[in-house]
């Protein structure tokens, strides 16, 4: 990944973005910055990222299958 803009629409470069979250197991330091990077989740069709932050008593309405299905049918 050499200088690609970061999906969430900060400006920042991704490795300098929502890469940091999506990759390197940091944590979002606030509810924006997850958000943003949920949105980067689906558009890199993260589905472990995505399940990963779902809070828990939602988790099992969700499916790894069914995320990715919804991530890679839209354009993001
Ligand atoms: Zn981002």
């Amino acid at each position: 990944m050499e200088n690609k803009k970061c999906f969430c629409d900060t400006g920042l470069l991704f490795e300098n973005c929502c890469e940091l979250y999506l990759q390197k197991n940091q944590k979002a330091p606030t509810a924006l910055t997850l958000m943003r990077s949920r949105y980067s989740a689906y558009a890199t069709h993260n589905a472990d990222y995505l399940l990963a932050t779902t809070s828990i008593s939602e988790r099992k309405y969700y499916s790894k299958t069914e995320i990715l299905k919804w991530a890679t049918a839209n354009t993001w």
